[in-house]
């Protein structure tokens, strides 16, 4: 028996309606929003990631599915292929290559589609994962840097856990400075750990020499008392990513956005600058992050691009599912069918099928059945459908042209014409 891959999972119905939900939501939302949608390839050549996300971090560190794709002559090398973690930094390599801000606008994109890392799995982590995410990138003449954008995509974000009805979120946010003060803040925590980094786990070891904020990110229990000692970042903000983060808290307020600051929340990726943010959720147990995301105004550059500051967020959508689940409220997102047509005796399956492409042209949804059931048969086929009416094609219905309807529930039958079937059963 072949089985699908440790990680990996089918999205069977009803769930995979679920999904569909908060997709149409999002995308929805987005419409709202002025945001439109790019599709970059699944995989993308591993300089990408690694120069993007970073060498420090776990995703590049340990978990990109990568291969070395066959070289096509021998005089050619082999390309390192990786397929994507993670969707940020395809759009950024699509922004630069097609010169996506040339003509000096700001760019309001979103994606959905599958993410792959080999993490550990358990419930709301798979190696293959899908993300719904955006980024308002451009250059900064367009307002990119504006913490007007930041606070705006961090309300989008609660617009739309509201509509699709996931409701016990907290919002975490930080600033995690810019190069500027990056570089002090490094210098504190380096200082502060060489006492007590002997005492860490061996990836906090590494990290303090390489890239001490990812320290902040360690998740070995024992670690955590010495973490929560280290310098805090917000002492080391310079007075523009202090006024900046100060504008985004301000317009939060104003738009009634709650938020709990957060000072360890530095993120898994190593483009972040300013802000950044989690939103969080009860029901989804030690995977409780919904989605996450931040400012990163130097990634252009460190993918050979322009200056062009950004900030955006992913959304995890298999976590989204779970808390819909999780909350007894659980969207109602059944789609049902309206009708089952039942072709009664032998011969009656293409009087049915005419009657069922007709009534389905004009936006009638409904199952067709078979000649061979008996009606009772029917009856029990329609019901395990959904569907509110049955419509029976005898050879005296397809005669008069006019057919009996049974509402399923109430019992109560009619006789309709053709020509007024549609309406009855709820189309056009
Ligand atoms: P990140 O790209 O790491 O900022 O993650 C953004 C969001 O994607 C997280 O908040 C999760 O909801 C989701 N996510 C990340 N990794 C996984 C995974 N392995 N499985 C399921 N969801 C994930």
């Amino acid at each position: 028996m072949i089985k699908a891959v440790r990680g990996t999972r089918d999205i069977l119905p009803p769930d995979s309606a679920l999904f569909q939900f908060v997709e149409a939501q999002a995308r929805e939302v987005f419409r709202l929003y002025n945001f439109q949608e790019v599709r970059t390839p699944i995989f993308e050549d591993t300089q990408l990631f690694s120069r993007s996300v970073g060498e420090e971090t776990d995703i590049v560190g340990k978990e990109m599915f990568t291969w070395e794709d066959k070289a096509r002559a021998q005089s050619e090398k082999a390309q390192s292929l990786t397929l994507r973690p993670e969707n940020t930094a395809g759009v950024v390599r699509a922004y630069i290559e097609h010169g996506l801000g040339d003509k000096g606008q700001l760019q309001k994109l979103y994606y959905m589609g599958p993410q792959f890392r080999r993490e550990r799995p358990q419930k709301g982590r798979y190696r293959q994962f899908y993300q719904i995410g955006a980024e308002v990138i451009g250059p900064a003449s367009a307002g990119s840097e504006s913490p007007a954008r930041d606070a705006e995509v961090i309300e989008m974000l609660a617009m739309l856990l509201d509509r699709v009805g996931i409701k016990g979120w907290t919002l975490l946010l930080n600033s995690v400075g810019c190069a500027n003060d990056r570089g002090k803040y490094n210098e504190a925590l380096r200082a502060a750990l060489k006492d007590v980094v002997g005492q860490m786990c061996a990836d906090c070891q590494r990290r303090a020499e390489t890239n001490p904020l990812r320290v902040l990110d360690c998740k070995v229990p024992e670690d955590q008392p010495t973490i929560e000692k280290l310098p805090k970042i917000s002492e080391y903000l310079d007075e523009p990513c202090r006024e900046n983060f100060a504008e985004v808290k301000k317009i939060l307020d104003a738009v009634g956005v709650k938020y709990e600051l957060n000072e360890r929340m530095v993120r898994g990726l190593d483009y972040y600058t300013r802000t950044t943010f989690e939103f969080t959720h009860g029901g989804l147990g030690a995977q409780s992050a919904l989605l996450g995301g931040g400012r990163y105004d130097g990634l252009s550059e460190m993918l050979g691009g322009p200056k062009a500051p950004g900030i955006g967020f992913a959304l995890g959508l298999d976590r989204f599912v779970l808390a819909l689940q999780s909350e007894a409220s659980g969207a109602q997102v059944q789609s049902a069918v309206s009708a089952y047509i039942a072709p009664l005796g032998a011969g009656m399956n293409a009087a049915a099928a005419k009657l069922a492409r007709e009534l389905r042209a004009q936006g009638v949804a409904l199952e067709l059945g078979d000649e061979s059931f008996r009606l009772k048969k029917s009856f029990e086929a329609a019901e395990r459908t959904g569907a509110k009416f049955v419509v029976i094609v005898g050879e005296n219905e397809v005669k008069a042209d006019t057919f009996a309807v049974k509402d399923i529930k109430s019992g109560e039958q009619k006789t309709i014409p053709r020509s007024e079937l549609a309406k009855t059963l709820g189309g056009r």
